[in-house]
């Protein structure tokens, strides 16, 4: 079953189409269990109606024909039910429901079995068998609920397809579906997709045809030639090495590289009208399904050699063939994985959003994308990117999402959401010089988060009182090595000197977890309880004592500096750091350096610290809440797995309590406390941590000027009474609700974005 299972996944996997797809499972799944029938029913969300999409044994013109509301039939009932349904006489059921179109009343026995994907109902696999034969057995039961689990990702991406193009499973206009990821840049863009490959990867490869036959054809024989000489100058190095057997293995790649082999069915289908690269990515593909397929162990390993030999010719076509990329005056860039050189690439003034497939929030790329102000959309699940070039794209930066061709309705509901935020941004300098106070003169520090220099840049321009956390690992990034001491002192230096005399505070190294560093790679199964933060640069206190001379001697003759530690889950981990920061400082002073000791931080990120705030606090002159982390690990939810993206709440009571009586516990011993993670920037929650008692917030330089508009307007008393409210709650979502309605009522609704329930009233003002 595992082997049948594996290859049917495969060859669904590779189909061009949803329809394809469908149409390989029922005929395998009908040959698989010996019945008469098998068919699949998919749900349409345009139409709320399940629609028979492909068959085995029903008469085929009933496909895309039949279709069954889920309060009727058999099918209907499998799906709302949302389990198996197996009947010996389906016709005597009260919930039998005949189209005469399929053929069916031939059919007697019925099993159906609902397909789900995350939760959502997406159709009905269902095999039926003629009168008087048997009845379908258990085990014939437990293969299709298998089969429909396994199938139901294959199926979802399939349907992606669908709504990238903006058409239903019928190929009518469908209603705006959004493709989900998480959140990396807040705004809204509107554009055109631009989709930009790394280079030597041929899953990405679009399917595209040529004009140019002879030059397609001359740019792979050139690639071949030229993966030859690569593979054999191989071969030739490791000659010494390599026993005579283990060196066949290079002859049956130059095998695969003969003219009969591999090349001539590329070479067929560039004759064909296909790219190079396209005809190219399809027979490599090809030839995995067929490797992987076999049941020889062996043979199936040969399919890296197929997948390696594959990537060295694409290498090669592309070397051969750079790709032009347009890009048109309103680009959303778009890729697998974006890297900051592809955004470099887009003319000044023309990217409007950006998409990445993989990463998340942390990545790279979306931490240049919120210091440049660029919406973005990161970690979407499930999608075929390639098929985004060319579309109109939405890219809804604050919810983590994306709308593909979307519809006029859609369009001018994001337009108006746009136009908001540019007023509301707009309107709001007037406060940038205005301290940040309730109306009832209680003061709350607001400071800003960085990351590169362009951040400090719009800070300033957005009335930051200082740095609550410079994530040093920015700079670590953009580089191929750790940078030298000279080099991380000038970035320091520039940080420092922008806010002095206010304070500013740098992180320690904060890399494992998703923070990588191409140079230093950590590979671990379980990175986000693995080698991160504080642990890192403890067992490399060549790193640490690098970076925190770096900063000590940068901070002279401002003296502004603070350093915070990541990540710190015990108390030795506090003890040790300020052992080594000590150390520095006296060696840096005996250089020659007129320095002050800076004033030492401790993150609190982890539940562990929650418990010992007072024991931190004592050993440190400030705490400061790295909420994203917190929340991340009080709920177990990955902060940046788009699948669990609806269990992350920094509402959830559990954080709540958490953050009150960190506030408490840190008061308690006489220590400031302030918060860094993303609720600071979350007018609601700088609400709450306001009336929490927390000192300082520290937050986006683009969420700055909000969060300061609504603290300025309200007063401590009555956000201590909305905070009494939540802490009786114990929901995540009513909190959110609770939260929403008080500032709604103190008049801050256009500060909460519209919810979805509201467009169509939206779309209806824009229209009239
Ligand atoms: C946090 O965890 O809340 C935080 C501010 O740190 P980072 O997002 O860089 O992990
Ligand atoms: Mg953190």
């Amino acid at each position: 079953m595992l082997t049948l299972l594996r290859s049917l996944v495969q060859e669904v996997n590779s189909a061009r189409d949803l329809n394809e797809a469908l149409d390989i499972i029922v005929s395998r799944v009908q040959k698989a269990v010996g019945t008469d029938v098998c068919s699949v029913y998919m749900l349409d969300p345009t139409t709320d109606r399940y629609i028979l999409m492909a068959t085995e044994g029903l008469y085929r013109q009933a496909v895309g024909k039949v279709s069954i509301a889920p309060s009727e039939g058999l099918v209907g009932l499998v799906g709302s039910r949302e389990e198996p349904i197996n009947l010996e006489d389906a016709p005597s059921h009260p919930r039998y429901l005949y189209f005469p179109e399929t053929g069916e009343e031939r059919f007697r026995s019925f099993l159906g079995v609902p397909i789900i994907h995350h939760r959502r109902v997406l159709g009905v696999l269902v095999v039926q068998q003629r009168e008087n034969s048997r009845c379908f057995d258990e085990g014939e039961e437990a293969f299709l609920v298998t089969v429909s689990a396994q199938l139901a990702g294959v199926i979802a991406h399939s349907e992606a397809t669908g709504a990238i193009s903006g058409l239903s499973l019928t190929g009518e206009r469908a209603t705006d579906v959004s493709i989900d990821g998480v959140p990396g840049a807040p705004g809204v863009a509107i554009g055109e997709g631009v989709v930009v490959y790394p280079v030597a990867d041929l899953d990405v490869v679009p399917e595209k045809t040529t004009d140019d036959i002879e030059h397609e054809l001359a740019l792979f024989e050139q690639a071949v030639m030229d993966t030859r000489n690569d593979i054999q100058q191989v071969a030739n190095r490791l000659a010494t090495q390599l026993r005579r057997e283990e060196q066949a293995l290079f002859d049956v790649y130059l095998r695969m590289l003969e003219d009969n082999a591999l090349p001539g069915e590329v070479v067929n289908r560039i004759k064909e009208g296909y790219w190079a690269q396209t005809a190219l990515k399809q027979v490599v593909q090809q030839y995995l399904r067929h490797f992987e397929m076999m049941d020889d162990l062996y043979l199936r390993e040969r399919a890296v050699d197929i997948r390696d030999l594959g990537r060295r010719l694409l290498s090669h076509i592309q070397e051969g063939d750079p790709i032009e990329v347009v890009y048109p005056e309103r680009t959303i860039l778009v890729s697998e994985e974006l890297t900051p050189a592809m955004l470099g690439e887009v003319p000044k003034g023309r990217l409007m959003g950006l998409v990445s497939v993989k990463g998340s929030i942390n990545s790279h790329v979306a931490i240049l994308a919120r210091a440049m102000g660029v919406p973005t959309v990161m970690g979407l699940v499930e999608i075929p990117v390639h098929q985004l070039d060319g579309k109109e794209l939405i890219v809804d930066g604050f919810e983590g999402q994306i709308y593909s061709s979307p519809s006029a309705d859609m369009r001018a509901f994001y337009e108006v959401i746009r136009k908001e935020e540019d007023e509301l941004v707009k309107g709001l300098e007037a406060l940038r010089d205005l301290p940040c106070e309730t109306s009832d003169g209680h003061r709350v520090s607001l400071l800003v988060n960085t990351g590169l220099m362009t951040d400090v840049v719009r800070s300033l321009t957005h009335g930051a009182e200082g740095i609550g956390l410079y994530r040093t690992e920015v700079p670590f990034m953009i580089k191929d090595r750790f940078p030298s001491e000279q080099e991380q002192r000038e970035y320091y230096r520039e940080q420092l000197e922008a806010f002095a005399p206010n304070p500013v505070t740098m992180r320690t190294l904060d890399v494992g977890g998703d923070k990588s560093l191409p140079y230093f790679p950590i590979e671990e199964e379980n990175p986000f309880l693995g080698w991160r933060g504080i642990r890192v640069t403890l067992d490399h206190p060549e790193i640490f004592i690098l970076q925190v001379r770096a900063m000590l001697k940068a901070s002279e003759g401002l003296n502004n500096l603070q350093i915070m530690l990541p990540m710190i889950s015990n108390v030795s981990e506090v003890e040790e750091s300020l052992h080594l920061i000590y150390r520095v400082y006296h060696e840096v002073r005996e250089e020659g350096y007129d320095v002050h000791m800076p004033r030492v931080g401790v993150m609190l990120e982890v539940p562990a610290a929650v418990y010992q705030v007072r024991e931190l606090a004592d050993r440190v002159d400030f705490l400061s809440v790295g909420s994203n982390d917190l929340t991340q690990y009080l709920l177990a939810v990955d902060r940046n797995n788009p699948r669990v993206a609806s269990l992350y709440h920094s509402y959830h009571p559990a954080v709540l309590q958490a953050l009150v009586r960190i506030a408490q516990d840190a008061h308690a011993v006489g220590k400031p406390v302030s918060i860094c993670g993303e609720l600071a920037g979350d007018p609601g929650g700088a609400v709450l941590l306001m009336a929490m008692g927390y000192d300082a917030l520290s937050m986006n330089a683009a969420s700055l000027p909000k969060v300061k508009s609504v603290i300025r307007s309200v007063t401590r008393d009555w956000a201590r009474g909305v905070l009494a409210d939540v802490l009786l709650l114990d929901s995540p979502h009513v909190v959110k609700s609770c939260i929403d309605l008080s500032l709604r009522q103190a008049g801050f609704g256009r500060y909460l974005r519209p919810g979805k329930a509201s467009m169509a009233a939206l779309s209806e003002a824009v229209a009239s």
